[in-house]
């Protein structure tokens, strides 16, 4: 992140970033993780204020495993449809804070912008705070919908 992105990124009011760590937590005790024993948990925020959380789906076939920014993106979608995300929190079990991964990264952009403040945290706090721009600064995306056949 650049100096200039730095300084004009404003940070959530306290009381939503603390909304999205419990509701990001709640969601990562919820989590089904016995493979890899990695609890994770997500929070989006929506430009117009909604929350929504998701949690990790692991499966005995690992690739139907979902990821917790999946889980909570499907909730904001099937809540009412498709929303501008201002931030998307993460959080891991324990002291780890982890990043969107690729795939999530992606996802995330479909409703983000460069802008779209990524916050990765553990149980206890905040360690990092990124914008998409960075994570993934060659997003794919269609600038006209496909033509239905
Ligand atoms: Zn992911």
């Amino acid at each position: 992140m650049s100096d200039k992105t730095r300084k004009s990124l404003k940070k959530l009011p306290v009381g939503v970033q603390a909304q999205m760590m419990s509701l990001a937590h709640a969601a990562l005790e919820n989590a089904h993780a016995p493979y890899s024993g990695f609890a994770v948990g997500a929070c989006v925020l929506t430009k117009d204020g909604h929350l929504y959380a998701g949690c990790n789906v692991e499966n005995a076939s690992y690739p139907c495993g979902t990821c917790a920014e999946e889980g909570a993106l499907a909730a904001m979608v099937s809540s009412g449809g498709k929303k501008k995300l201002e931030a998307v929190l993460v959080m891991g079990a324990g002291k780890i804070a982890p990043t969107p991964c690729g795939a999530c990264r992606q996802r995330i952009a479909e409703f983000g912008g460069k802008d779209t403040r990524i916050l990765v945290c553990d149980e206890k706090k905040v360690q990092g705070l990124h914008v998409l721009g960075d994570l993934l600064p060659k997003t794919f995306s269609l600038k006209k919908p496909l033509k239905k056949t």
